[in-house]
């Protein structure tokens, strides 16, 4: 069987069948046999659940809710929860595969999972969200848990939300067990370095890609599409590394400034304007395409998925693509991307920092101790970089993108642990 199909060349590709697509020609490339590549496709365990929530009008509301564990191969389930209206299972699964890879990728002893809710969140009351959030875990209390399956927060959720999680749990449980969620606030054993630990990862991936390259940080230009947790904290650290960022983003629009951008101004101006970068004067309006699009050494796409797509591709000048968004590159797009000879540093890769530092909010929560913001961006840096590098040596072995190589990493160490514990 081949699993090397050709990726289909759609206007609007899904990231999750962009995924599949690599995971295919990843297999193909390891040599997976068929019996485990069916295996590592398909998800361990799929929960549907009922919940009655009663709302602030007295009556009753029935809402929908899923968790997809893909994968507990490699350890306890890792994911986080998502509230939106238009959550589906099939979202849930794809995102848990991701998960699996994902942890893999930087070798953390941890599977892969993902929840989600159908809610508008944005219209309920804070009580209302409480009240499913605490209905959720008590549905699910058989499925998570420190040794079995550990949430954490995704769109629509925060650590507000796995505080009442934690809480519920505990309830349950009868004693306070904090490692049952990550992404906690600080005061219920949140991980100091968490909030920044997404764009940090991507920030030391850039660097490490560039050191290969032979790419002095002090004379490159960069550019960050999307200024939230990831692209902000992104943008600001690869200034302090000596980068020039020459464009920022957000929904509002993008800025573009020849001689650099003042990140600290950018921050601050959101900061006073409801968070959003509209009204920015620290450089010349242009739209998000054009950023893509500038001539700059680094690109960081750190905003949405498929926004390099075939229709844009053979126009992206820059050297090298750090994802910082899950999906920001349509699988069509790879081989237009490869063969410009642009170096491309995957998602599952380039954002992972922020499920290491989780990992190490769970490590700190059942040491019972808190380790500080040094030591725990000292550890994450090290495992990003080992990760490149394990990336990296595999790309060139098989002379191969690291996208695939990551793809190769992560679903060879899932597929030799899985034939080690073998059942059935
Ligand atoms: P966020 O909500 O904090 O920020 C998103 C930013 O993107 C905002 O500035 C928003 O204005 C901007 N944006 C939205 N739509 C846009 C568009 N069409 N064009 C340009 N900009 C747009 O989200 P985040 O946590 O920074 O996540 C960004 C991406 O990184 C997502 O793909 C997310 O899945 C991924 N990611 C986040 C984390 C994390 O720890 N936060 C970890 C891994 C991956």
């Amino acid at each position: 069987m081949s699993y090397i199909e050709p990726a289909p060349i759609k206007d609007k590709e899904n990231p999750f069948e962009s995924m599949m697509a690599r995971f295919r020609v990843a297999a193909e490339i390891l040599g997976l046999d068929n019996e485990t590549y069916e295996v590592l496709k398909s998800p361990a365990k799929q929960v549907i659940v009922s919940l009655p929530v009663t709302m602030d009008s007295g009556q009753k509301k029935v809402f929908t809710g899923f968790r997809v564990i893909h994968s507990n191969v490699l350890g306890p389930s890792k994911g986080g929860i998502r509230f939106a209206e238009d959550v589906s299972l099939d979202e849930v699964k794809a995102l848990a595969a991701w998960m699996t890879w994902k942890c893999a990728v930087v070798d953390i002893p941890y599977g892969g999972a993902k929840g989600g809710v159908i809610c508008n969140p944005r219209q309920m009351s804070a009580g209302e969200i409480e009240r499913l959030m605490r209905a959720y875990t008590s549905a699910m209390i058989d499925v998570i848990g420190p040794d079995q399956d550990i949430p954490a927060p995704d769109m629509g959720t925060g650590p507000r939300e796995m505080a009442w999680m934690m809480d519920e749990y505990s309830n349950a449980m009868g004693k306070t067990i904090n490692a049952v969620v990550t992404g906690k606030p600080l005061v219920l054993g949140g991980s100091l370095g968490r909030v920044e630990a997404t764009g940090r990862g991507v920030m030391v991936t850039a660097l490490t890609a560039m050191q290969k390259m032979k790419m002095n940080p002090v004379n490159a230009t960069c550019a960050v599409q999307g200024f939230g947790n990831v692209g902000s904290f992104a943008a600001s650290l690869l200034e302090e590394r000596g980068l020039k960022i020459c464009a920022i983003s957000d929904h509002t629009g993008a800025w573009w400034n020849e001689k650099g951008i003042d990140i600290a101004k950018a921050l601050e101006h959101r900061q006073k304007n409801n968070g959003v970068l509209a009204g920015f004067t620290g450089g010349d309006l242009i739209d998000n395409e054009q950023l893509l699009q500038s001539k700059v050494d680094v690109l960081v796409p750190a905003a949405v998925e498929d926004v390099i797509t075939v229709h844009n591709a053979d126009k992206i000048q820059a050297k090298l693509i750090v994802e910082g968004a899950n999906g920001p590159t349509s699988a069509s797009a790879d081989s237009i991307i490869y063969d410009k000879g642009i170096v491309v540093v995957p998602d599952i890769l380039a954002n992972a920092g922020g499920v290491t530092v989780s990992y190490f909010e769970w490590v700190q929560n059942r040491l019972g101790y808190k380790w500080t913001a040094e030591r725990v961006n000292r550890r994450s840096d090290r495992i990003m970089n080992t990760a490149f590098e394990n990336v990296y040596a595999t790309a060139k072995k098989h002379n191969i993108s690291l996208r695939l190589a990551a793809y190769v990493v992560s679903i060879g160490k899932v597929a030799e642990t899985y034939k080690f514990r073998g059942r059935f």
